[in-house]
């Protein structure tokens, strides 16, 4: 008996069971429909960044970075123009709260009235500030009504004087505030790319 008990804990060592979910857990985290035992950073982010069997029209298998390539219609170039260290080294130093507002807002699922009416929150999509209909993350820095100009100009000074205190070259100070406020008009643009000293062409910049 002894044996068989010891031959039966042996094959049961060798299964691969799934890990369910238990009742009194707060979080839990699934990949590929399966529940996770440990975090473990580095499957996770291969799994994220970089699937090894991606398949070209099922975008499930398609790493993160490749997806929002496709829906926001960005260049290899501007994905290569694009420091990626910088900005994470920055976004972790945001709290916690702040880090996940972020990234809502960037991928335009936060309480915007394009989400509202999407989620029934509400019948509309207006924006508040000015009553144009599907509001998104992006036409929050985009609004033209007065309060959000106030707002916008607010931010935009606070760069500014951030440029100045790390000594930003002057140029490049220029062009930054330049090419943002022309963003957010959507007017023309008055310094030509050539004459920039870094790829500051913002087409594709953005993920709303
Ligand atoms: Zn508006």
């Amino acid at each position: 008996m002894d044996i068989d008990a010891g031959l039966h804990r042996e094959a049961h060592k060798q299964e691969k069971t799934d890990n369910i979910p238990l009742p009194n857990e707060r979080t839990t985290v699934w990949l590929d429909n399966k529940k996770l035992a440990h975090f473990d950073k580095h499957e996770l982010y291969s799994a994220v960044h970089g699937r090894a069997y991606a398949h070209p029209t099922d975008k499930q298998t398609w790493s993160c970075l490749k997806f929002w390539q496709n829906r926001e219609q960005l260049t290899d170039r501007a994905l290569t123009n694009i420091h990626w260290h910088a900005l994470g080294k920055a976004f972790r130093k945001y709290p916690n709260g702040k880090q996940r507002w972020l990234v809502k807002h960037e991928t335009g699922q936060c309480g915007v009235g394009r989400m509202h009416l999407r989620r029934k929150y509400q019948d509309h999509s207006q924006c508040p500030r000015c009553g144009q209909t599907d509001e998104t993350t992006q036409h929050i820095l985009q609004c033209q009504a007065t309060s959000a100009t106030t707002e916008w100009n607010i931010r935009i000074t606070s760069l500014s004087n951030w440029l100045t205190k790390y000594r930003t070259n002057t140029f490049l100070h220029t062009a930054i505030l330049q090419r943002l406020q022309e963003w957010r008009t959507s007017g023309i643009l008055r310094i030509p790319l050539s004459r920039l000293p870094l790829p500051l062409s913002f087409s594709g910049w953005w993920s709303g």
